[in-house]
Protein backbone atom coordinates (compact mmCIF):
# COMPACT_ATOMS: atom_id res chain seq x y z
CA UNK A 1 0.00 0.00 0.00
CA UNK A 2 1.42 3.76 -0.89
CA UNK A 3 1.72 5.62 2.41
CA UNK A 4 2.67 9.38 3.06
CA UNK A 5 3.99 10.29 6.33
CA UNK A 6 3.86 14.27 6.86
CA UNK A 7 6.27 15.12 9.81
CA UNK A 8 9.68 12.84 10.25
CA UNK A 9 9.90 13.66 13.94
CA UNK A 10 9.75 10.66 16.91
CA UNK A 11 6.20 9.37 15.66
CA UNK A 12 6.86 10.20 11.86
CA UNK A 13 9.86 8.41 11.42
CA UNK A 14 8.89 5.74 13.44
CA UNK A 15 5.73 5.59 11.49
CA UNK A 16 7.13 5.47 8.33
CA UNK A 17 9.82 2.85 9.23
CA UNK A 18 7.72 0.61 10.43
CA UNK A 19 5.13 0.68 7.71
CA UNK A 20 8.16 0.06 5.32
CA UNK A 21 9.02 -2.85 7.09
CA UNK A 22 5.82 -4.18 7.34
CA UNK A 23 6.07 -4.11 3.09
CA UNK A 24 4.11 -0.98 2.28
CA UNK A 25 5.60 1.73 0.07
CA UNK A 26 6.20 4.06 2.25
CA UNK A 27 7.44 8.11 1.51
CA UNK A 28 8.52 10.79 5.17
CA UNK A 29 8.42 14.55 4.35
CA UNK A 30 9.65 17.14 6.41
CA UNK A 31 9.98 20.72 6.24
CA UNK A 32 13.43 20.27 8.23
CA UNK A 33 15.54 20.61 5.27
CA UNK A 34 18.34 19.46 7.43
CA UNK A 35 16.85 16.49 8.92
CA UNK A 36 15.71 15.08 5.24
CA UNK A 37 19.15 15.56 3.97
CA UNK A 38 20.81 13.76 7.06
CA UNK A 39 18.18 10.46 6.48
CA UNK A 40 19.04 10.90 2.85
CA UNK A 41 22.87 10.35 3.82
CA UNK A 42 21.37 7.24 6.09
CA UNK A 43 22.37 9.29 9.35
CA UNK A 44 18.93 9.14 11.88
CA UNK A 45 18.96 12.23 13.53
CA UNK A 46 17.32 11.11 16.74
CA UNK A 47 18.06 8.65 19.31
CA UNK A 48 16.06 5.40 19.33
CA UNK A 49 16.66 1.84 19.86
CA UNK A 50 16.77 -0.49 16.55
CA UNK A 51 15.20 2.76 14.26
CA UNK A 52 18.51 3.15 12.35
CA UNK A 53 18.63 -0.70 10.71
CA UNK A 54 15.16 -0.57 10.20
CA UNK A 55 15.43 2.90 8.09
CA UNK A 56 18.69 1.81 6.83
CA UNK A 57 17.38 -2.17 5.41
CA UNK A 58 14.20 -0.26 4.30
CA UNK A 59 15.98 2.46 2.47
CA UNK A 60 18.16 -0.26 0.59
CA UNK A 61 14.98 -2.06 -0.22
CA UNK A 62 13.30 0.51 -1.78
CA UNK A 63 10.34 0.86 0.66
CA UNK A 64 11.14 4.14 2.35
CA UNK A 65 12.11 8.06 0.72
CA UNK A 66 12.12 11.11 2.30
CA UNK A 67 11.04 14.75 0.83
CA UNK A 68 10.85 17.85 1.49
CA UNK A 69 8.27 18.00 -1.16
CA UNK A 70 4.67 18.33 -0.34
CA UNK A 71 3.73 17.41 -3.76
CA UNK A 72 5.65 14.66 -3.60
CA UNK A 73 4.29 13.37 -0.69
CA UNK A 74 0.39 13.71 -1.52
CA UNK A 75 0.46 12.25 -4.89
CA UNK A 76 2.37 9.29 -3.41
CA UNK A 77 -0.18 7.72 -0.46
CA UNK A 78 -3.60 7.29 -0.60
CA UNK A 79 -2.86 7.03 3.15
CA UNK A 80 -1.68 10.64 4.37
CA UNK A 81 -0.20 10.41 7.96
CA UNK A 82 -0.19 13.58 9.91
CA UNK A 83 3.00 13.06 12.02
CA UNK A 84 4.03 17.03 12.76
CA UNK A 85 4.27 18.03 16.02
CA UNK A 86 1.52 19.55 18.73
CA UNK A 87 3.48 22.00 20.86
CA UNK A 88 1.65 23.96 23.35
CA UNK A 89 0.21 27.25 22.67
CA UNK A 90 1.25 30.15 25.48
CA UNK A 91 -2.45 29.32 27.21
CA UNK A 92 -1.61 25.26 27.49
CA UNK A 93 -3.93 25.04 24.50
CA UNK A 94 -2.60 22.27 21.61
CA UNK A 95 -1.04 24.67 19.01
CA UNK A 96 -3.09 23.05 15.76
CA UNK A 97 -0.71 25.54 13.59
CA UNK A 98 1.55 22.73 12.03
CA UNK A 99 -1.32 20.42 12.03
CA UNK A 100 -3.89 22.41 9.95
CA UNK A 101 -1.01 23.91 7.58
CA UNK A 102 -0.31 20.38 6.66
CA UNK A 103 -4.66 19.82 5.82
CA UNK A 104 -4.19 22.63 3.65
CA UNK A 105 -1.24 21.49 1.80
CA UNK A 106 -2.86 17.99 1.29
CA UNK A 107 -6.07 19.96 -0.05
CA UNK A 108 -4.27 22.25 -2.27
CA UNK A 109 -2.53 19.26 -4.20
CA UNK A 110 -4.89 16.01 -4.14
CA UNK A 111 -6.55 15.43 -7.18
CA UNK A 112 -7.72 11.67 -6.46
CA UNK A 113 -9.33 10.05 -3.13
CA UNK A 114 -7.05 10.20 -0.27
CA UNK A 115 -7.49 8.93 3.77
CA UNK A 116 -5.88 11.76 6.20
CA UNK A 117 -5.18 10.29 9.53
CA UNK A 118 -4.25 12.46 12.51
CA UNK A 119 -1.52 10.71 14.23
CA UNK A 120 -0.35 13.62 15.89
CA UNK A 121 -1.79 14.24 19.30
CA UNK A 122 -4.52 16.84 18.80
CA UNK A 123 -7.59 18.11 21.05
CA UNK A 124 -11.37 16.77 20.65
CA UNK A 125 -12.69 18.43 17.32
CA UNK A 126 -9.45 18.39 15.07
CA UNK A 127 -10.18 16.56 13.06
CA UNK A 128 -13.32 18.29 11.99
CA UNK A 129 -11.42 21.37 11.59
CA UNK A 130 -8.65 19.56 9.52
CA UNK A 131 -11.58 17.79 6.98
CA UNK A 132 -12.72 21.73 7.00
CA UNK A 133 -9.37 23.20 6.10
CA UNK A 134 -8.68 20.09 3.32
CA UNK A 135 -12.60 21.32 2.25
CA UNK A 136 -11.63 24.82 1.40
CA UNK A 137 -8.66 24.20 -0.21
CA UNK A 138 -10.25 21.91 -2.90
CA UNK A 139 -13.24 24.22 -2.98
CA UNK A 140 -10.54 26.75 -3.72
CA UNK A 141 -9.74 24.74 -6.45
CA UNK A 142 -13.31 23.87 -7.81
CA UNK A 143 -12.68 20.55 -6.88
CA UNK A 144 -14.85 17.99 -5.61
CA UNK A 145 -13.27 15.05 -4.55
CA UNK A 146 -13.64 12.93 -1.86
CA UNK A 147 -11.28 12.32 1.32
CA UNK A 148 -11.75 10.64 5.30
CA UNK A 149 -10.38 12.15 8.20
CA UNK A 150 -9.33 9.75 11.01
CA UNK A 151 -8.06 9.79 13.97
CA UNK A 152 -5.02 7.37 14.40
CA UNK A 153 -3.56 8.50 17.78
CA UNK A 154 -0.18 6.93 18.94
CA UNK A 155 1.02 5.18 21.79
CA UNK A 156 4.80 4.51 21.43
CA UNK A 157 7.61 5.30 24.19
CA UNK A 158 10.40 7.16 23.01
CA UNK A 159 12.88 4.71 24.22
CA UNK A 160 11.02 1.63 22.42
CA UNK A 161 9.09 3.42 19.97
CA UNK A 162 9.87 0.71 16.83
CA UNK A 163 9.24 -2.44 19.57
CA UNK A 164 5.88 -0.63 20.66
CA UNK A 165 4.97 0.01 17.20
CA UNK A 166 5.53 -3.05 16.36
CA UNK A 167 3.89 -4.68 18.87
CA UNK A 168 1.19 -2.09 19.92
CA UNK A 169 -0.88 -2.87 23.09
CA UNK A 170 -3.60 -1.19 21.13
CA UNK A 171 -4.33 0.88 17.61
CA UNK A 172 -7.08 3.23 18.45
CA UNK A 173 -9.40 3.75 15.19
CA UNK A 174 -11.76 6.77 15.20
CA UNK A 175 -13.51 6.91 12.25
CA UNK A 176 -16.73 7.87 10.79
CA UNK A 177 -17.71 5.08 7.97
CA UNK A 178 -16.41 1.81 7.38
CA UNK A 179 -14.81 2.04 4.42
CA UNK A 180 -12.20 4.20 6.12
CA UNK A 181 -12.18 1.29 9.46
CA UNK A 182 -11.58 -1.55 6.40
CA UNK A 183 -8.24 0.28 4.79
CA UNK A 184 -6.80 1.41 7.77
CA UNK A 185 -7.43 -2.10 9.36
CA UNK A 186 -5.47 -3.77 5.81
CA UNK A 187 -2.87 -1.41 6.77
CA UNK A 188 -2.23 -2.19 10.50
CA UNK A 189 -3.02 -6.10 9.82
CA UNK A 190 0.50 -7.21 9.91
CA UNK A 191 0.97 -5.69 13.34
CA UNK A 192 -2.49 -7.19 14.72
CA UNK A 193 -1.56 -10.79 13.92
CA UNK A 194 -1.43 -13.03 16.86
CA UNK A 195 -5.00 -11.41 18.82
CA UNK A 196 -7.00 -8.41 18.41
CA UNK A 197 -5.24 -5.13 18.46
CA UNK A 198 -7.56 -2.65 16.90
CA UNK A 199 -10.47 -0.58 18.48
CA UNK A 200 -12.58 0.93 16.28
CA UNK A 201 -14.54 3.81 17.10
CA UNK A 202 -16.08 7.66 16.54
CA UNK A 203 -13.60 9.98 15.87
CA UNK A 204 -14.20 12.23 18.97
CA UNK A 205 -13.57 9.21 21.29
CA UNK A 206 -10.46 8.30 19.51
CA UNK A 207 -9.04 11.51 20.15
CA UNK A 208 -9.86 12.13 23.93
CA UNK A 209 -8.56 8.40 24.36
CA UNK A 210 -5.16 10.26 23.97
CA UNK A 211 -5.25 12.51 26.39
CA UNK A 212 -6.99 9.80 28.94
CA UNK A 213 -4.39 7.60 28.45
CA UNK A 214 -1.83 10.14 29.32
CA UNK A 215 -3.67 12.63 31.92
CA UNK A 216 -4.12 9.07 33.23
CA UNK A 217 -0.26 7.65 33.59
CA UNK A 218 1.04 11.47 34.92
CA UNK A 219 -2.00 11.55 37.50
CA UNK A 220 -0.37 8.08 38.82
CA UNK A 221 3.32 9.53 38.76
CA UNK A 222 1.92 12.75 40.47
CA UNK A 223 0.12 10.43 43.07
CA UNK A 224 2.95 8.41 43.97
CA UNK A 225 5.10 11.73 43.98
CA UNK A 226 2.60 13.34 46.60
CA UNK A 227 2.99 9.76 48.51
CA UNK A 228 6.98 10.40 48.30
CA UNK A 229 6.59 12.90 49.82
CA UNK A 230 4.14 12.36 52.40
CA UNK A 231 6.90 9.81 53.73
CA UNK A 232 9.55 11.98 54.26
CA UNK A 233 7.37 13.79 56.25
CA UNK A 234 6.12 10.98 58.08
CA UNK A 235 9.41 9.00 58.52
CA UNK A 236 8.16 6.56 56.37
CA UNK A 237 9.70 5.00 53.19
CA UNK A 238 7.91 4.99 49.95
CA UNK A 239 10.07 2.21 48.57
CA UNK A 240 8.51 -0.33 50.87
CA UNK A 241 5.23 1.82 50.36
CA UNK A 242 5.57 1.22 46.21
CA UNK A 243 6.23 -2.35 46.73
CA UNK A 244 3.33 -2.57 49.43
CA UNK A 245 0.99 -1.03 47.53
CA UNK A 246 2.13 -2.63 43.64
CA UNK A 247 1.25 -6.06 44.66
CA UNK A 248 -2.55 -5.33 44.97
CA UNK A 249 -3.34 -6.49 40.95
CA UNK A 250 -5.61 -3.94 41.00
CA UNK A 251 -3.39 -1.10 41.41
CA UNK A 252 -0.31 -2.76 39.92
CA UNK A 253 3.56 -1.95 39.67
CA UNK A 254 3.82 0.02 36.39
CA UNK A 255 4.13 4.17 36.80
CA UNK A 256 4.63 4.18 40.25
CA UNK A 257 7.86 4.82 40.81
CA UNK A 258 8.66 8.42 42.80
CA UNK A 259 11.09 10.97 41.28
CA UNK A 260 12.30 14.08 40.05
CA UNK A 261 9.16 14.83 38.14
CA UNK A 262 8.07 14.15 34.47
CA UNK A 263 8.79 15.47 31.69
CA UNK A 264 9.28 14.44 28.03
CA UNK A 265 7.43 16.06 25.02
CA UNK A 266 3.99 14.29 25.81
CA UNK A 267 2.96 14.49 29.49
CA UNK A 268 2.99 17.85 30.80
CA UNK A 269 1.85 19.39 27.58
CA UNK A 270 -1.32 16.41 27.26
CA UNK A 271 -2.00 16.95 30.40
CA UNK A 272 -2.04 21.01 29.82
CA UNK A 273 -3.92 20.09 27.27
CA UNK A 274 -6.71 18.15 28.13
CA UNK A 275 -6.72 21.06 31.12
CA UNK A 276 -7.53 23.86 28.60
CA UNK A 277 -10.33 21.35 26.61
CA UNK A 278 -11.99 21.31 29.93
CA UNK A 279 -11.82 25.07 30.33
CA UNK A 280 -12.99 25.83 26.90
CA UNK A 281 -15.94 23.52 27.83
CA UNK A 282 -16.86 25.63 30.88
CA UNK A 283 -15.74 22.55 33.66
CA UNK A 284 -12.78 22.99 35.69
CA UNK A 285 -10.51 19.72 35.67
CA UNK A 286 -9.34 19.70 39.35
CA UNK A 287 -7.43 16.36 39.09
CA UNK A 288 -5.81 17.87 36.22
CA UNK A 289 -4.60 20.91 37.60
CA UNK A 290 -3.58 19.37 40.71
CA UNK A 291 -1.11 17.18 38.56
CA UNK A 292 0.49 19.34 36.83
CA UNK A 293 0.97 21.77 39.74
CA UNK A 294 2.35 18.60 42.07
CA UNK A 295 4.79 17.88 39.37
CA UNK A 296 6.12 21.67 38.84
CA UNK A 297 7.00 21.22 42.65
CA UNK A 298 8.09 17.82 42.24
CA UNK A 299 10.83 19.58 39.98
CA UNK A 300 12.76 21.51 42.30
CA UNK A 301 12.66 18.30 44.48
CA UNK A 302 16.69 17.63 43.99
CA UNK A 303 17.43 21.26 43.90
CA UNK A 304 15.52 21.79 47.37
CA UNK A 305 17.84 18.49 48.85
CA UNK A 306 20.96 20.17 47.28
CA UNK A 307 20.31 23.63 49.28
CA UNK A 308 18.99 21.59 52.47
CA UNK A 309 22.49 20.30 52.40
CA UNK A 310 24.59 23.02 51.22
CA UNK A 311 22.34 26.03 51.89
CA UNK A 312 21.09 28.89 49.17
CA UNK A 313 24.17 29.90 47.89
CA UNK A 314 25.70 27.03 45.80
CA UNK A 315 28.60 29.95 44.83
CA UNK A 316 32.02 27.54 44.13
CA UNK A 317 30.09 24.07 44.42
CA UNK A 318 30.25 21.91 41.52
CA UNK A 319 27.30 18.90 40.80
CA UNK A 320 28.25 16.21 38.83
CA UNK A 321 24.91 15.29 36.72
CA UNK A 322 24.17 11.79 35.77
CA UNK A 323 21.32 11.37 33.11
CA UNK A 324 19.79 14.87 31.14
CA UNK A 325 17.35 13.08 29.14
CA UNK A 326 13.84 13.18 30.42
CA UNK A 327 13.87 9.19 30.68
CA UNK A 328 16.34 6.59 29.75
CA UNK A 329 17.03 5.05 26.35
CA UNK A 330 16.15 8.45 24.10
CA UNK A 331 18.03 11.79 23.41
CA UNK A 332 15.21 13.45 24.13
CA UNK A 333 15.46 16.59 26.83
CA UNK A 334 12.09 18.49 26.19
CA UNK A 335 10.92 19.43 29.73
CA UNK A 336 13.82 16.75 31.40
CA UNK A 337 14.03 17.44 35.19
CA UNK A 338 17.72 17.51 34.90
CA UNK A 339 16.71 21.37 32.77
CA UNK A 340 14.82 23.09 35.66
CA UNK A 341 17.61 21.35 38.17
CA UNK A 342 20.76 22.49 36.19
CA UNK A 343 18.82 25.93 35.90
CA UNK A 344 18.10 25.85 39.70
CA UNK A 345 22.21 25.21 40.21
CA UNK A 346 23.18 27.86 38.07
CA UNK A 347 20.94 30.90 39.47
CA UNK A 348 22.54 29.62 42.66
CA UNK A 349 25.96 30.43 41.38
CA UNK A 350 26.83 25.95 40.91
CA UNK A 351 28.78 24.48 38.04
CA UNK A 352 27.58 21.14 36.39
CA UNK A 353 29.90 18.45 35.38
CA UNK A 354 26.85 16.58 33.47
CA UNK A 355 26.83 13.12 31.62
CA UNK A 356 24.03 11.48 29.58
CA UNK A 357 24.85 8.17 26.94
CA UNK A 358 22.62 9.68 24.66
CA UNK A 359 21.78 13.11 25.31
CA UNK A 360 24.42 15.20 25.39
CA UNK A 361 24.17 17.01 21.51
CA UNK A 362 20.95 17.99 22.80
CA UNK A 363 22.41 19.72 25.85
CA UNK A 364 24.70 21.00 23.77
CA UNK A 365 22.16 22.16 21.33
CA UNK A 366 19.69 24.09 24.21
CA UNK A 367 22.53 25.16 26.25
CA UNK A 368 25.51 26.11 23.90
CA UNK A 369 28.79 26.99 25.56
CA UNK A 370 28.51 28.09 29.05
CA UNK A 371 31.30 28.79 31.82
CA UNK A 372 28.96 26.90 34.32
CA UNK A 373 28.43 23.85 32.08
CA UNK A 374 30.52 20.91 31.53
CA UNK A 375 29.90 17.66 29.14
CA UNK A 376 31.69 14.71 29.70
CA UNK A 377 31.98 11.85 28.00
CA UNK A 378 32.31 9.39 30.21
CA UNK A 379 30.40 9.46 33.79
CA UNK A 380 33.20 9.02 36.29
CA UNK A 381 35.07 12.02 34.31
CA UNK A 382 31.93 13.87 35.75
CA UNK A 383 32.80 13.42 39.40
CA UNK A 384 35.88 14.81 38.64
CA UNK A 385 36.26 17.69 41.11
CA UNK A 386 32.80 17.50 41.76
CA UNK A 387 31.42 18.28 45.45
CA UNK A 388 28.27 15.76 45.16
CA UNK A 389 26.33 13.43 42.37
CA UNK A 390 23.24 13.92 40.85
CA UNK A 391 21.55 11.19 39.41
CA UNK A 392 18.65 12.69 37.19
CA UNK A 393 17.94 9.93 34.59
CA UNK A 394 17.97 6.10 35.17
CA UNK A 395 20.36 5.10 32.75
CA UNK A 396 21.03 1.07 32.86
CA UNK A 397 25.09 2.21 32.92
CA UNK A 398 24.91 4.32 36.22
CA UNK A 399 22.58 1.40 38.12
CA UNK A 400 25.48 -0.75 39.34
CA UNK A 401 28.76 1.54 39.33
CA UNK A 402 32.30 1.82 41.24
CA UNK A 403 30.73 3.12 44.05
CA UNK A 404 34.64 3.08 46.03
CA UNK A 405 35.74 5.14 43.32
CA UNK A 406 32.80 8.02 43.60
CA UNK A 407 33.19 7.49 47.50
CA UNK A 408 36.85 8.59 46.37
CA UNK A 409 36.11 10.87 43.74
CA UNK A 410 33.68 13.22 45.53
CA UNK A 411 34.74 16.01 47.85
CA UNK A 412 31.57 15.15 50.08
CA UNK A 413 30.55 11.35 49.38
CA UNK A 414 26.79 11.86 48.70
CA UNK A 415 24.55 11.03 45.86
CA UNK A 416 21.21 12.57 45.65
CA UNK A 417 19.32 9.47 44.19
CA UNK A 418 15.97 11.61 42.14
CA UNK A 419 14.99 8.16 41.00
CA UNK A 420 15.36 6.17 43.96
CA UNK A 421 17.85 3.31 41.83
CA UNK A 422 20.50 3.35 44.87
CA UNK A 423 20.00 1.09 47.66
CA UNK A 424 21.31 3.42 50.89
CA UNK A 425 22.60 -0.28 52.79
CA UNK A 426 24.67 -0.86 49.60
CA UNK A 427 26.20 2.88 49.53
CA UNK A 428 26.83 2.77 53.34
CA UNK A 429 30.19 -0.08 53.57
CA UNK A 430 31.47 2.49 50.77
CA UNK A 431 31.25 5.33 52.90
CA UNK A 432 28.58 7.32 50.68
CA UNK A 433 25.70 8.98 52.15
CA UNK A 434 21.89 8.72 50.63
CA UNK A 435 19.64 11.14 49.99
CA UNK A 436 16.63 10.03 47.79
CA UNK A 437 12.74 10.83 47.46
CA UNK A 438 10.30 10.21 49.33
CA UNK A 439 13.16 7.43 51.84
CA UNK A 440 14.88 8.47 55.00
CA UNK A 441 18.15 9.88 54.06
CA UNK A 442 21.88 8.52 55.31
CA UNK A 443 24.24 10.95 56.30
P1 LIG B 1 8.88 15.94 16.62
O1 LIG B 1 9.05 17.36 17.03
O2 LIG B 1 9.94 14.94 16.92
O3 LIG B 1 8.60 15.88 15.04
C1 LIG B 1 7.69 16.71 14.39
C2 LIG B 1 8.21 16.95 12.98
O4 LIG B 1 7.23 17.63 12.21
C3 LIG B 1 9.47 17.81 12.93
O5 LIG B 1 10.51 17.11 12.26
C4 LIG B 1 9.03 19.06 12.16
O6 LIG B 1 10.06 19.59 11.34
C5 LIG B 1 7.90 18.49 11.32
N1 LIG B 1 6.97 19.49 10.78
C6 LIG B 1 6.44 20.58 11.39
N2 LIG B 1 5.61 21.22 10.55
C7 LIG B 1 5.61 20.51 9.40
C8 LIG B 1 4.93 20.68 8.16
N3 LIG B 1 4.07 21.68 7.95
N4 LIG B 1 5.17 19.78 7.20
C9 LIG B 1 6.03 18.76 7.40
N5 LIG B 1 6.69 18.55 8.55
C10 LIG B 1 6.48 19.43 9.53
O7 LIG B 1 7.48 15.48 17.25
P2 LIG B 1 7.07 14.02 17.74
O8 LIG B 1 7.65 13.76 19.08
O9 LIG B 1 7.26 13.06 16.64
O10 LIG B 1 5.49 14.24 17.96
C11 LIG B 1 4.59 14.41 16.87
C12 LIG B 1 3.18 14.29 17.41
O11 LIG B 1 2.97 12.98 17.93
C13 LIG B 1 2.84 15.25 18.55
O12 LIG B 1 1.50 15.61 18.44
C14 LIG B 1 3.06 14.41 19.78
O13 LIG B 1 2.29 14.85 20.87
C15 LIG B 1 2.58 13.06 19.30
N6 LIG B 1 3.17 11.92 20.01
C16 LIG B 1 4.49 11.93 20.36
C17 LIG B 1 5.03 10.82 21.02
C18 LIG B 1 6.47 10.81 21.45
O14 LIG B 1 6.83 9.96 22.26
N7 LIG B 1 7.32 11.68 20.94
C19 LIG B 1 4.22 9.71 21.29
C20 LIG B 1 2.89 9.72 20.89
C21 LIG B 1 2.38 10.84 20.24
Amino acid sequence: MKVSVVGTGYVGLVTGACLAEAGNDVVCMDVDADKIAALERGEVPIYEPGLEPLVAENVAAGRLRFTTDMDTCVDHGLFQFIAVGTPPDEDGSADLRYVLDVARGIGARMDDYRVIIDKSTVPVGTADKVRSAVGEELAARGQDLEYDVVSNPEFLKEGAAVEDFMKPDRVILGCDNVRTGALLRELYAPFNRNHERVITMDVRSAEMTKYAANAMLATKISFMNEVANLCERVGADVEMVRQGIGSDPRIGFSFIYPGAGFGGSCFPKDVAALERTARDHGYTARMLQAVEAVNAEQKTVLERKIVARYGEDLTGKTFALWGLAFKPNTDDMREAPARRLMEGLWARGATVRAHDPEAMDECRRIYGERADLTLVDDRYTALEGADALVLVTEWKPFRSPDFDHIAATLRDPVIFDGRNIYDPAVLAPHGLAHVAIGRPQTT
